[in-house]
């Protein structure tokens, strides 16, 4: 399938044109339609499918047509790693080059030089927030961050997540988000804690496997 036959936004398109992306990956044929209708979704696939893309996408489609509010996080993207939010904010840059949607990636370091600088790009605005568990709970307690308008959630590599031992401070932030949301998780393998905790916080989620 191509993207075009998707109802992505034309801005993404015309970036996903520029990029040389044409076909879609078999994970995102099959969650960039459910992603869009506003279903959660359970993705298992690793890292190489195209899974960053199968949630950016559709996600950044949709908040292309919500108002821009730059006190509020329409979505939150939480990684294991640094390295990890950094390249889905590239992703995103790239996916977003023809859009107004803002994305800002907190990651931490022991800093406080980093802490600042984050903390001015929240202030500034931000869509979209691509965040490790640790530093996000760091600037929520700080109060340089709110979930409280925050409809849209992706957790990536949600596994490894909870191998490093984030279970806790994922059910905290969660806590912080409205009930009403989309959210959409993505997972190498899915042993019985990653299961458990797709079923805590996730709303009769469609499962694509690959
Ligand atoms: P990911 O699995 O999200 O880490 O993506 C793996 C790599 O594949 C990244 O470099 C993407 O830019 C690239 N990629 C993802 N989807 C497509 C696609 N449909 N066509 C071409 N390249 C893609």
């Amino acid at each position: 399938m191509y993207f075009e036959d998707l109802r992505l936004s034309e801005d993404i398109l015309d970036a996903l044109y520029d990029m040389k992306f044409e076909k879609c990956t078999p994970i995102q044929e099959r969650c960039i339609p459910l992603i869009l209708e506003g279903k959660d979704v359970v993705g298992i696939a690793q890292t190489g499918t195209g899974k960053t893309a199968a949630y950016l996408l559709p996600l950044m489609s949709i908040l292309q047509n919500k108002p821009h509010d730059k006190d509020r996080v329409n979505c939150l993207i939480m990684a294991p790693t640094r390295e990890l939010a950094q390249q889905i904010d590239q992703a995103l840059q790239g996916f977003g080059y023809y859009t107004n949607i803002s994305g800002v990636a907190i990651y931490g370091g022991n800093d406080g030089i980093r802490y600042e600088q984050e903390r001015k790009s929240l202030q500034m605005g931000a869509d979209i927030v691509i965040a490790t568990p640790g530093r996000l709970l760091t600037h929520i307690d700080l109060g340089t961050l709110s979930l409280s308008g925050t409809t849209h959630l992706v957790l990536d590599e949600a596994d490894r997540m909870l191998d490093m031992g984030f279970a806790d401070d994922i059910l905290k932030i969660v806590s912080h988000m409205p009930k009403d949301r989309q959210t959409v998780l993505f997972s190498a393998t899915m042993p019985e804690k990653t299961a458990e905790l797709a079923h805590a916080i996730m709303h009769n989620p469609q499962e694509v496997k690959i």
